[in-house]
């Protein structure tokens, strides 16, 4: 809780410099061990290596919000 105040106090051009660096990077691939996956739509990351899809956030691989509901999935199913 207190990373996230400290988050919202950044300004708005830090932030997009951030977004921006995190839609271009690319992101390590847990299927086929190399860092070759990108941003291909929203919320959508594909390997470029194996082609693995990947549902993430809409500008980074993993958010919050998304390790959060997909707590939320695995704790429906089981
Ligand atoms: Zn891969």
């Amino acid at each position: 809780m207190a990373n996230a105040s400290i988050r919202y106090g950044a300004t708005i051009r830090k932030r997009y410099q951030k977004i921006k660096q995190e839609k271009q990077a690319q992101y390590h691939c847990d299927v086929c061990g190399r860092d070759a996956v990108k941003r291909k739509n929203t919320s959508i990351w594909e390997c470029k290596h194996c082609k693995t899809v990947y549902a993430g956030g809409a500008y980074t691989l993993t958010t919050p919000a998304g390790s959060a509901a997909k707590r939320l999935i695995d704790g429906i199913k089981s």
